[in-house]
């Protein structure tokens, strides 16, 4: 955090370093595009072919072929869920929530996509409903579905409580789904669990200390956002043990809800669609050496 009583004198010229004008450090202008229409045309006469309960303060794995569509759905109450995503061919291809918000910003809705690790770095799905689109950014700079956490982690917990052991954090409940899907040994399954998707939890950056906050989820009972799977994907989700995350998470107190995960196969794959392949870059990074 910055200094409230900075060590250094301003410089003469303070106030004119400060008031130039920021620039976009990605402009997406160039970015290639997803065919939203044709996506979302491409749900006519779909077809479920898979639910998955995650319970509260639990998480599940799940499989979503790539040209299928899945939804996170909100169904008893408030609830946040922590998502992870990976190719289902290569766990070190996985979600890359830095990369996503340098793209797309802090939060993310209808269009955004889910980019992959470098050096991966394509599409892995592209969200194609947000039933909180109308929230938008709230008076504190608060919104929906952010990509500035990180997943509650027993570690932190740890550090701050001055030694405390909670089992359900969302870090630990990725890493117990991962590992019961893929038989690997919990300590291995860690290393592959990865910076989340916050889905619904209402987040921000305080205006005055650029403090990560979180503020009651505004999701409801029948919310839910809505994926298109660019590639073969294997996610985990973890019901939060913070619930909407109003107060804390990290511990039972919160009130918490299971969510529903639904999978839909299209009848056909969209028009113009095809999966995308790995990055192009031909990784010489201009070296010589093998
Ligand atoms: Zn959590």
């Amino acid at each position: 955090m910055k200094p409230t009583h900075p060590d250094h004198a301003p410089p003469a010229d303070a106030a004119a370093r400060r008031a130039i004008k920021p620039v976009i450090c990605y402009p997406v202008e160039t970015l290639p595009r997803p065919d939203l229409a044709a996506l979302r045309r491409a749900r006519a006469g779909w077809t479920k072919t898979a639910e998955v309960i995650v319970p509260a303060r639990e998480a599940n794995f799940f499989e979503v072929p790539a040209g299928s569509f899945f939804r996170i759905v909100s169904i008893d109450g408030p609830q946040v869920g922590d998502l992870n995503l990976w190719s289902l061919q290569d766990l070190n291809e996985r979600f890359y929530s830095g990369k996503t918000r340098a793209l797309h910003g802090t939060h993310l809705s209808t269009g955004d996509q889910l980019w992959s690790s470098i050096p991966y770095l394509r599409p892995m799905a592209t969200i194609t409903e947000d039933t909180l689109d109308w929230y938008g950014i709230d008076e504190h700079g608060g919104s929906v579905h952010d990509v500035i956490g990180t997943r509650c982690d027993p570690y932190t917990h740890h550090l701050l409580s001055g030694g405390e052991t909670y089992h359900h954090c969302c870090h630990s409940n990725l890493t117990r789904a991962l590992a019961e899907e893929t038989g690997l040994m919990k300590h291995a399954c860690e290393f592959h669990v990865h910076d989340v998707l916050n889905v619904f939890m209402c987040t921000g950056f305080t205006r005055d200390t650029g403090q990560y906050f979180m503020k009651a989820s505004p999701v409801r009972p029948g919310d839910y956002l809505e994926f298109f799977a660019e590639i073969d994907l294997g996610g985990a989700l973890s019901a939060c043990p913070g619930g909407d995350c109003s107060s804390e998470h990290s511990s039972d107190a919160a009130a918490c809800y299971p969510l529903k995960i639904e999978i839909y196969r299209p009848q056909d794959r969209p028009e113009g669609w095809g999966s995308p392949a790995q990055n192009g870059y031909d990784r010489t990074h201009g070296c010589d050496l093998d």
